[in-house]
């Protein structure tokens, strides 16, 4: 099958033959209609990210982990409740499906976990694509390829707002307009928020109520202008050094931050900024099952609807020029691979 080879970091992704996937106990074969490019997949691709060094991707890596594709082989033990032709996405690891961990919905706890996409099983940048039974979900009608495929980042975002238990009317800051904070910006104007304030360098407007251009507004004195409050809530969606200062420094007495960009690399903050206001500052990661099962449903009701964040779907030989370029360019939101 053909799959984007990772060879080095600063190097383009190959299209390149590999041998195709086969099949673990518990597992499902797909094939792959969509799979979108994560900024942690960027990062992971170059040598110096201002995110910081991720462990090294081996020579040879397949990434890519929001996906959809339709079943193509069922393994025996999977035999009673999945067949081929169904449409699906699943949560990008494979564990063991029977722990504590796995049936509370939060897999990546497991202690067999392997990640899919980033070095440790083969991703979604490729034709074929091995994935967990008891990590998948089914795709209704109403959710098409592209928009399935939106649902892992969706689910990043719903996590994070499900942590800062909004109240109806919050006004809120999310720092970082890429696809996190977009998705972040959606969930809070469905759960509620009056004010949903988007900062970032070239600020997007999608999810917003208002946006702050960071290098050119002062952020504090412009978010009470729009809002006629501070946030409530600061979420911190961009991950490189500095931003969670600047989360503290932008959130008033008693404020809630919520860190969801992950930054690998060292960062430094004065914590007497996030003692004095008695800041509480809220860690997440990634989503559960449940944070995908509810995505799905609410794009099958178009009750959220995030496609305007994709910019872009390319096939496998545009594919390497436009990971490339996405690596710079940052005006361009959610690009997929139909493979
Ligand atoms: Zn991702
Ligand atoms: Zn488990």
């Amino acid at each position: 099958m053909r799959a984007a080879v990772f060879r080095a970091a600063g190097e383009p992704l190959a299209i390149e033959p590999v041998a195709g996937p086969s099949l673990g106990i518990g597992e499902l074969l797909i094939a792959v209609k969509c799979c979108g490019i994560c900024g942690s997949d960027l990062h992971m691709a170059e040598l110096h990210s201002p995110a910081g060094g991720m462990s090294p991707l081996p020579r040879g890596s397949v990434m890519g982990h929001e996906f959809t594709g339709e079943i193509v082989e069922v393994s025996p033990q999977a035999a009673a409740s999945w067949r081929v032709g169904e449409r699906v996405t699943a949560l990008p690891y494979i564990a063991c499906g029977g722990c504590h961990a796995c049936l509370a919905g939060q897999g990546y706890r497991c202690a067999q976990v392997r990640y899919t996409g980033i070095g440790n099983l083969p991703g979604g940048y490729a034709e074929f694509l091995r994935i967990g039974a008891a990590e998948t979900l089914r795709l209704p009608d109403g959710v098409d390829w592209q928009r399935g495929a939106l649902v892992e980042p969706m689910a990043v975002g719903l996590h994070a707002v499900n942590a800062a238990r909004l109240v109806a009317g919050d006004a809120v800051l999310v720092l970082g307009a890429g696809p996190i904070g977009l998705a972040t910006a959606l969930w809070c104007r469905y759960f509620g928020a009056r004010h949903v304030i988007v900062c970032d360098k070239v600020p997007e407007r999608l999810g917003a109520t208002a946006t702050i251009a960071i290098d050119r507004e002062e952020v504090v004195g412009r978010f009470k202008r729009i809002a006629g409050t501070r946030p409530a809530v600061v979420f911190e969606c961009v991950g490189v050094p500095g931003m969670q200062q600047l989360a503290m420094d932008y959130a008033p007495a008693g404020g809630r931050i919520i860190i969801v960009g992950v930054c690998m690399a060292t960062d430094h903050i004065e914590p007497v900024k996030a003692i004095s206001k008695e800041l509480t500052v809220n860690y997440v990661f990634m989503y559960r099952r449940q944070d995908f099962e509810l995505a799905i449903d609410l794009l099958d009701r178009e009750r959220i609807d995030p496609s305007a964040m994709l910019t872009a779907t390319v096939g496998f030989d545009a594919f390497p020029g436009v990971f490339e370029s996405l690596k710079t360019d940052k005006r361009a939101c959610k690009v997929m691979l139909t493979p």
